[in-house]
């Protein structure tokens, strides 16, 4: 608590009258409180006992928060006094209250003879809007590589247990990301768990942390087993992230070499065709975790409620990195940008708070943001400069829609040479990759309702009938997309299908590009 106690002692001395600390954990805050006091008075409110003394939490004068404004607000022409409310979010409706507070904020600011300040300590950031400039929120940073080990030796130092550095240093990276409470908590389990702490606990802190993550509620640990290999087609962003992974694979060595952390990428196209496949696939080929970034569960009621949930979900995917974020249908967080009305102002603010974080990042998490139709994302999203790349996702080609059947049969051990796959290409025209798995899993369905063992080039034909494209559902959208995608400078994610094929006979066509596999399927 070192350095917390000395930022927020320069704090009081810059006469920031109201701090607010935004924490659960009161035992660590009251240490760096007690370190901060420095021989200035304490007074402290308790919700459930009125006034208490700082130092032994004993109760000192039953009585409500309002009473204890009025009490104390004058302490602070006396001595030096710092005044410590605990919980209080859910009484800063209270207009007295309020008032109590401006009234000590601005008596600290504006008179040279008082000096008082307060400390709000919650675990819910509640700012009413007369006090916004009052108060400044306070961050207990988390724990780096070297706190936590510190952390894990103190614990096991208590036990005393013996644990091998190899294991400290394994574990200590799985704990990035928690504060100090909750790692003391997670190797408290582990301890229960087996009497001894060692590298197989790795699982269980992985378990736990994605639990305080989520309870977090502003980030999700995605667990996915998708690899490259899992997408059809899309050669040109698959090849550019290859390269990238060679980065993100020997980070240490890159950024010593002076190459530029990859920031991220944005991937715009048409719906089922890969997009979250892809961002499942990046972690998977960067070998580092994948988390969700879902803004709309960003948006609080409170006035900078949003930002701070903002704020704190960008940290905490720092914390947790090298990590890819993910932000999935982006357009519909950042809808109503620059619109009329008090929620697109909330968004507007929102999504500038992110694009400054994008642009001044110079942090390991990659950004993989996901969006079907950009017609009305603002246009300084699309800059360049805040994503490294724009990729557009088409409808497959003939050769894309190919290769996804057979991954999808491969996938479910039913992919055989007889199947001739390229006859296939011309009757699946249209469809987008989730057509063609549906089609997959319907023709398997229908070869085990028959009671038969394998599936045929016509049982896939039969199901392609039967299958709505998406060509045929949302024919608007899909023009709609590609009339935005005309108007941007983005690269196509598929490699140019050679030509020939949609112009000639496609069956032949394809043939020839692919001979091996031609000659395969006539034996
Ligand atoms: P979106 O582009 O809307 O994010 P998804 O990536 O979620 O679409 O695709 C939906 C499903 O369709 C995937 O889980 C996958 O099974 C299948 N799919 C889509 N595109 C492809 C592809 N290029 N290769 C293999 N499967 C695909």
């Amino acid at each position: 608590m070192r350095n917390e106690t000395e930022s927020l002692a320069s704090y009081i001395d810059a006469l920031h009258p109201i701090i607010y600390i935004n924490h659960f954990d009161f035992k660590v805050i009251d240490e760096a409180l007690t370190n901060v006091a420095q021989g200035a008075k304490v007074v402290e409110f308790n919700n459930a006992l009125g006034a208490i003394n700082f130092y032994t939490k004993s109760p000192v004068m039953e009585c409500e928060l309002e009473q204890f404004l009025k009490l104390s607000m004058d302490d602070g022409f006396e001595s030096d006094t710092i005044i410590v409310l605990k919980d209080i979010h859910d009484q800063l409706s209270n207009p007295k209250v309020i008032a109590l507070l401006k009234r000590i904020a601005e008596d600290n600011l504006y008179r040279d003879e008082y000096h008082a300040t307060i400390f709000i300590i919650s675990s819910k950031i509640v700012i009413p809007c007369e006090l916004e400039n009052y108060i400044t929120v306070f961050d207990i940073p988390l724990p780096t590589n070297i706190e936590i080990m510190d952390i894990i030796h103190d614990f096991v130092k208590d036990l005393e247990m013996e644990v091998d550095q190899e294991t400290v240093n394994d574990i200590t990276l799985s704990f990035k990301g928690l504060n100090e409470f909750q790692i003391k908590q997670i190797l408290n389990l582990a301890y229960q768990d087996g009497g001894y702490i060692d590298a197989e606990d790795k699982q269980l802190i992985l378990k736990e942390k994605e639990q305080f993550i989520k309870k977090s509620g502003m980030l999700e640990i995605v667990n996915f087993k998708e690899t490259i290999e899992d997408i059809g087609g899309l050669e040109n962003l698959k090849e550019w992230l290859e390269k990238k992974a060679k980065v993100f694979n020997n980070l240490d060595k890159a950024i010593k070499f002076g190459v530029d952390i990859p920031k991220g990428i944005m991937i715009i196209g048409m719906p089922g065709c890969g997009k979250s496949l892809t961002a499942k696939a990046t972690a998977g080929l960067f070998e580092i975790p994948l988390v969700r970034l879902d803004v709309g569960r960003l948006l609080g009621k409170y006035v900078g409620e949003s930002e701070e949930n903002m704020r704190k979900a960008l940290k905490l995917s720092e914390a947790i990195s090298p990590c890819v974020l993910w932000i999935d249908e982006i357009e519909k967080a950042f809808s109503g940008v620059g619109g009329d009305g008090g929620g697109s102002d909330v968004t507007t603010r929102l999504f500038g708070q992110f694009l400054t974080w994008m642009q001044e990042k110079e942090n390991t998490v990659f950004i993989v943001a996901t969006a079907n139709d950009i017609s009305k994302m603002p246009p300084e999203f699309l800059r360049k400069g805040r994503f490294d790349e724009l990729f557009f996702v088409d409808l497959p080609n003939g050769e894309e829609r190919r290769k996804i059947l057979e991954i999808h049969l491969k996938k479910r051990g039913k992919w055989t040479k007889d199947i001739d796959s390229i006859a296939l290409i011309k009757e699946t025209e249209g469809f987008n990759g989730a057509d063609l798995e549906a089609v997959v899993k319907d023709t398997i369905e229908n070869a085990f309702i028959d009671g038969r063992q394998t599936v045929t080039t016509a049982d896939m034909q039969k199901s392609i009938k039967d299958t709505k494209s998406i060509s045929s559902t949302l024919k608007d959208k899909i023009s709609q997309i590609k009339e935005t995608i005309s108007k941007i400078d983005i690269k196509p994610a598929s490699k140019e299908e050679i030509k020939a094929i949609s112009k000639i006979n496609i069956h032949e066509a394809a043939k020839k590009a692919t001979g091996f596999l031609g000659s395969r399927n006539r034996n």
